[in-house]
């Protein structure tokens, strides 16, 4: 454990024991009433002021703070307990567990929240205790699929299988060691949903449906201060400002703990996802260090132009995983060429733009183009045995590759070449500097390869199926040592893998790609869970899944961009595909928060 968030502990403290002393600080009585001096400004015996009835607001305030706290960190509590319940059991025992489990979170998802809260309050009646279960019923689903895809990711482990192999049983493996590889998310959920429960619970008292009168709650003073806010603005300002510091707080206290039990090395810009989930939308999005738009390639032919890469857009940010997938022949190696401005000579970009960092790839000259490579963007390519030069020496080739861009004396070069291979953790590195490739194994030789592709400080790094030609074990060892790197530096990494196992282990987000398009982006997780079309949903069913159902293939193969059908390409092969669908050719659309599909149908039953 790293060192505690001191600062938001002792915050959070220090408003939860004021909420608690609040009946021995001698406060005035919260509910006491001095009409004739109602809404009168602050006074030495009313610091804050009176409120519309003449009671002591910093009273209420203080008061307040109990009842809107209590109830917040109960229903975030109970939502926590019952939601990751939920998730565990749905994605560790999968079967009717699971089905069970995701349906009935589909069926509440199925309601927005405030309607949901609503609609429970009118039935059970208004009051703190009913607030509790109500807000804890909305929150629920959150925790349920963070849960529920953590242990999805986790289980499919190498360290959750060597439990296995050390005969450990279903519940020790649970407890020791699935759950503690979610625990940082799940602290993250909480955060937010114990601040999203205290803004409910003021929406819902203000509306008259949550705590009730006189009993103060900061809700209930922010709905009363709204009657009087043109005599007595300040009234409004409290209660608003107790909500804002210390959903604050909140957020900064489960931040920091988070970060605290996570062990890992982290590249995370706190005060901006702080501020994000509090106020969607006050800071603009981070600059994408990679921003494609419209990317189309086409290449000559003896039978005319074809279009191997049609109108890809996709963009990735600092510090995320994009990846890129689809069966061989989807474009996607093309769309990483491109970029790079390494396609074949038969082969050019005929309309679009790579914007790496503002500047755009596909107007630059050669010379300046080369400048980037390896400096600004860097490959990672499949096979590491044909990118390591046979004839010289493993230190020779990374010192070569600093002084490219970086010219120093060559001993100095060669003992950033060391700490390149110390941090890419290839053992005995002194010795391996000397070593020819031939002499290491394909894992060894990939780590060299990232230690090159990393070695001036690249901004992107672009791996294309890097671990494709490595047993499960190495494979497992490059994906972690791609993730460490990408999350201490903040690198952009666009990977491009056709294996479904590989995106879930590393990827913030996926991009499908079908014959030369885009059919599918959004959060991993989420297009896993409820892919929107038929071919990822098809690519998901042809992965095998431990414990799941036996792999269906996809009937078929991709078309050539010389045959390619009229109307949606995937048609031929789709199992939803209607008349309308071999005329129509779908653009690609808005399908929710961070995700976009190309299917006429994705909405339909
Ligand atoms: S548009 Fe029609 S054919 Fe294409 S993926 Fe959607 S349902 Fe299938």
């Amino acid at each position: 454990m790293r060192r505690l968030p001191w600062t938001p502990i002792a915050a959070f403290a220090l408003i939860v024991v004021i909420a608690l002393l609040a009946p021995w600080l001698g406060l005035a009585n919260p509910v006491s009433m001095d009409v004739p001096h109602r809404l009168a400004g602050p006074s030495a015996a009313h610091w804050l002021g009176q409120d519309e009835f003449g009671r002591d607001v910093f009273a209420r305030l203080i008061w307040g703070a109990r009842v809107s706290l209590s109830v917040a960190v109960a229903a975030a509590a109970l939502a926590c307990v019952v939601g990751t319940t939920l998730g565990v059991v749905g994605g560790f025992l999968r079967g009717i567990a699971e089905i069970l489990a995701l349906r009935s979170i589909d069926v509440l998802l199925c309601f927005p929240p405030l309607l949901l809260a609503l609609l429970v309050v009118t039935l059970l009646g208004p009051g703190a205790t009913t607030l509790i279960p109500v807000l804890a019923l909305v929150y629920l689903p959150g925790f349920t699929r963070v849960a529920y895809a953590g242990v999805l990711t986790a289980r499919s482990q190498d360290y959750v299988e060597a439990m296995r192999v050390l005969g450990a049983g279903k519940s020790r493996i649970m407890l020791r060691t699935i759950l503690p590889n979610i625990g940082g998310p799940l602290l993250v959920q909480f955060s937010l949903a114990m601040a999203a429960a205290v803004v409910l619970e003021s929406g819902l008292s203000f509306l008259g449906l949550g705590v009730v009168p006189p009993a103060p709650s900061w809700g209930l003073m922010i709905g009363a201060a709204r009657a009087t806010m043109t005599q007595a603005p300040l009234l409004l300002l409290w209660p608003c400002l107790a909500l804002t510091a210390t959903i604050l707080v909140m957020n900064a206290l489960c931040d920091g703990l988070r970060d605290a039990v996570d062990p890992h090395p982290a590249y995370r810009p706190t005060a901006r996802r702080l501020l994000d989930a509090l106020a969607p939308g006050l800071l603009p999005t981070p600059r994408a260090v990679l921003d494609l738009r419209g990317l189309t390639v086409e290449i000559d032919t003896p039978h005319g132009p074809i279009h191997p890469v049609r109108d890809v857009s996709l963009q990735v940010f600092p510090g995320e995983t994009l990846a890129i997938v689809g069966e061989s022949g989807s474009g996607k190696s093309v769309t990483s060429l491109a970029i790079t401005g390494l396609l074949p000579g038969a082969a050019r970009v005929i309309s679009g733009a790579a914007c790496l960092d503002g500047t755009d790839l596909l107007r630059l000259s050669e010379d300046r183009l080369r400048n980037l490579r390896g400096a600004a963007m860097a490959m990672v390519f499949q096979d590491p045995g044909s990118s390591l030069n046979p004839v010289h020496r493993i230190g020779d080739q990374i010192a070569e590759a600093i002084i490219a861009h970086r010219p120093m004396p060559r001993a100095q070069a060669t003992s950033a070449a060391l700490a390149l291979l110390q941090r890419v953790g290839i053992p005995d590195p002194a010795r391996r500097l000397r070593a020819f490739p031939h002499e290491l194994s394909g894992g060894m030789r990939q780590r060299v390869m990232i230690a090159i592709a990393i070695a001036n400080g690249p901004r992107l790094l672009i791996a294309d199926e890097p671990t494709t030609a490595l047993d499960v074990t190495i494979q497992a060892q490059v994906l972690d040592l791609l993730a460490d790197l990408k999350r201490e530096r903040g690198l952009a990494l666009l990977f491009i893998t056709h294996s479904l196992p590989v995106v879930a282990e590393i990827a913030d987000r996926v991009a499908v790609m079908y014959a030369g398009e885009i059919v599918e982006t959004g959060p991993t997780a989420e297009v896993f869970l409820n892919p929107r079309h038929p071919y990822t949903a098809a690519l998901l069913r042809s992965a095998p899944v431990e414990d799941g159902p036996a792999p269906e293939g996809i009937a078929g193969v991709v078309p050539p961009p010389t045959a390619l059908p009229p109307g949606c390409i995937f048609a031929p092969r789709c199992d939803r595909a209607a008349p309308v669908c071999t005329t129509t050719h779908p653009a690609l659309e808005a399908a929710g928060e961070g995700r976009a599909v190309r299917c006429i149908r994705w909405n339909q039953p």
